[in-house]
Formats: structure tokens, C-alpha cells, sequence
């Protein structure tokens, strides 16, 4: 295309997992939650008055920053807000890494990394995940770069545990580690809060689109030193002032707020996760442990793909990656107690 610069011609966008509209499915492929938001959200956006809509929205969403601060209890000048988290990720890639500096993270692992990687021309370095597919934290640490770590890590559901990131931490306080905690509540493993303290090169990312079942609404925050902080509004402030508008600010505050509400989901999901994970077993999947609102599993002598399809054609979607070392695996997510029943009846025909 003639106008095409060479960084768009270069780039291979990420692509999300499929929203076909061919018919109603049992939706299990992008760790959406089964639930709606919290009542108080629903609240919020009843009583919202349009006519605000007038006027710009505050752009710093200090509201809703002071409201994570209170609910977290962490200073409001650790909190960055951002209308998801991987708009929250492309600011930190651009506040904190130059143009061929190296950037390493796990060779499976969310797919948005290495495509960020490339569209800021970045030196990206992949470490394979070991034969358990855990994430090989000594061959981050000696690969000399900032790293990324989603944790749990994604596709996989493994978590990292705090000590573990520490050690990843300290190894070099020179150099940046980004979590991004996606999946935070569904585990209280490697919950990596607890290091902000110390640690001012640990910069978090949490999304409010898993556990906070809020992905239609673009909720994310980020904690770190006030430093990192001022950092990402830097380049906020340079191209994106307004990343919030007045209706997300009012029902993120309401979402971050709901504490007992969010527990009680997390806590029916991992509830359902775990009685699914025992039908896997009795069909004779092999499945990685899960510190999220999914499972990453797969059954010798079945292919990955052809299990995706047949589920597609009854009904109900999961997510199959076409990369190497996990082409046999599908990842479901957690949806309600009788999605799972449906899906198990399915498996049971299909295989
Ligand atoms: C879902 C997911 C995201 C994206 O979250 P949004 O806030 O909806 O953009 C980022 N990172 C990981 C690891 C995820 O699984």
C-alpha cells in the first residue's frame, strides 16, 4: 500500500481471540468472565447524568486512581490508570524502552508482547518456557535485558511465585520488570504488591477485564514507584490526555470498589475451574495448573486444532494457538458451572 510507513509494513498485528456473530456459541476463548460487573456498576451507569457529557472528562481519572489507592492502601502517586491494559502497556513500552534496546520475556507467553516489540523497533529476546512449561526465570535474569512477565503466565495459567519474582528483581536494579497480573485474584500466588516497596523497578499491570468482569469497559491501573508513574503520564499526556471517558472513571470506581462482590465471582469461578479440571482428568486430558480463570490442556492422540473445530461446529468456542510446543493444547476459559457441564457432555461425544 502507497502509504503505508515502513513500521506499519513491518508489523504483524495482534490478533484477539474470535468474536464470529454466525450464531450464539459458548463463549470460552477470551477469559471473559460468566458474570456481569458488579450491581454497583449497573447503579452507576443508570444514574449517570448524559448531560455531563458536555464536558471533557478529568484527565489524570484522579478519582478513579484515588479510589484503587484507598481499596489497595498504596500511595495515589503509585497509580497509573489506562483505559485497558494493553493501551497501559503500550505507554510503558514507550516510557521506558528506546529503539533497539533488548526486551526479553518467555517464548509463550501473551501474544501483544513481541508485537509491541517490533512496532517500537525494540530487540526482542524469547526464553523458552522449560518442559513443565513454567517459565525459566534464570535464563530472563541472564539475558541482560528489561523483561515483561505475565504472571500467571498466558496461555499456560502457570504462576511465578513472589519469591521468584524477587529473585528476578534484585538480580539487576538497573533494569525494568513489567508484571502483568492479568489474571489478579484468581490466585493469591506470586502476587507480587507486597515488592512495590522495595522494588522501584517493578512496574505492575492489572487489566479489570478477568476477574473484574469488566472487559467491555477498557478498567486497567498500573502501581509503581511515583517515578514510573510520572513516566507513563508522560506519554499519555503526549498523545492520548483524555484515555478516560466520565462513564468509565464512575463505574471503575464503582468496580475497584465492589471488594466483596469481586471475591465472591473469583471465588464461584475457582470453584468451577477446579470441578472442571476433575472432568478433564476423568476423560484423560493432561492439564497445567492454573492460577487463572482458565485451563491449558490437551490429550495424547488428539489434535489440538480438530478438537477447536468440533467444538466450534457444536457450539462452543476455546482458543487454539498455531505455535510450535503447543499446537495440541487448547485454553478454555472458565465460564459458569453449566457452560462447563454442556462443554463436558460435548468433549464426551466428540472424543
Ligand atoms: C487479557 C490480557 C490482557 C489484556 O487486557 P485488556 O485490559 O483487556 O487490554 C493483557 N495481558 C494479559 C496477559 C491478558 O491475558
Amino acid at each position: 500500500m502507497r502509504f503505508l510507513s515502513k513500521t506499519a509494513q513491518s508489523i504483524e498485528p495482534y490478533v484477539p481471540g474470535e468474536q464470529p456473530k454466525d450464531k450464539s456459541y459458548i463463549k470460552l476463548n477470551t477469559n471473559e468472565s460468566p458474570y456481569p460487573p458488579c450491581p454497583l456498576a449497573g447503579e452507576v451507569i443508570e444514574t449517570f447524568n448524559y448531560e455531563d457529557l458536555r464536558l471533557y472528562p478529568d484527565f489524570k481519572a484522579s478519582a478513579f486512581r484515588a479510589a484503587i489507592a484507598k481499596t489497595l492502601g498504596v500511595n495515589v502517586n503509585s497509580v497509573f490508570a489506562g483505559a485497558g491494559s494493553d493501551a497501559v502497556l503500550g505507554y510503558a513500552f514507550q516510557a521506558f524502552f528506546d529503539r533497539g534496546d533488548t526486551v526479553v520475556y518467555p517464548d509463550i507467553t501473551y501474544g501483544f508482547y513481541s508485537v509491541l516489540a517490533k512496532l517500537y523497533g525494540l530487540n526482542p529476546v524469547e526464553i523458552p518456557l522449560d518442559a513443565n512449561f513454567r517459565v525459566n526465570t534464570d535464563g530472563l535474569i541472564n539475558a541482560k535485558g528489561h523483561i515483561v512477565i505475565a504472571n500467571p503466565n498466558a496461555p499456560t495459567g502457570i504462576a511465578l511465585t513472589t519469591a521468584e519474582i524477587e529473585h528476578i528483581l534484585s538480580s539487576d536494579r538497573d533494569r525494568l520488570v513489567i508484571i502483568d497480573e492479568a489474571y489478579t485474584g484468581f490466585s493469591d500466588k506470586g502476587n507480587s504488591e507486597p515488592l512495590l516497596s522495595r522494588y522501584d523497578n517493578l512496574l505492575i499491570i492489572r487489566t479489570m477485564s478477568k476477574s473484574y468482569a469488566a472487559a467491555g469497559m477498557r478498567l486497567a491501573y498500573a502501581l509503581g514507584s511515583p517515578e514510573l508513574i510520572d513516566a507513563l503520564d508522560r506519554i499519555k499526556d503526549s498523545f492520548d490526555p483524555y484515555n478516560f471517558d466520565r462513564l468509565s472513571i464512575d463505574v471503575g470506581i464503582a468496580a475497584i470498589t465492589d471488594t466483596k462482590y469481586l471475591r465472591n465471582t473469583i471465588d464461584r469461578i475457582v470453584k468451577t475451574r477446579e470441578e472442571f479440571r476433575i472432568s478433564l482428568d476423568r476423560l484423560g486430558f493432561e492439564t497445567l495448573p492454573s492460577d487463572a480463570n482458565f485451563l491449558f490442556t490437551r490429550k495424547q492422540g488428539v489434535d489440538g486444532k480438530g478438537l477447536y473445530l468440533a467444538l466450534k461446529d457444536a457450539g462452543i468456542l476455546v482458543r487454539w494457538f498455531n505455535k510450535p510446543r503447543i499446537r495440541d493444547f487448547i485454553r478454555i476459559s472458565i465460564g459458569t458451572s453449566r457452560d462447563m457441564k454442556r462443554l463436558v457432555k460435548t468433549l464426551e461425544e466428540i472424543l
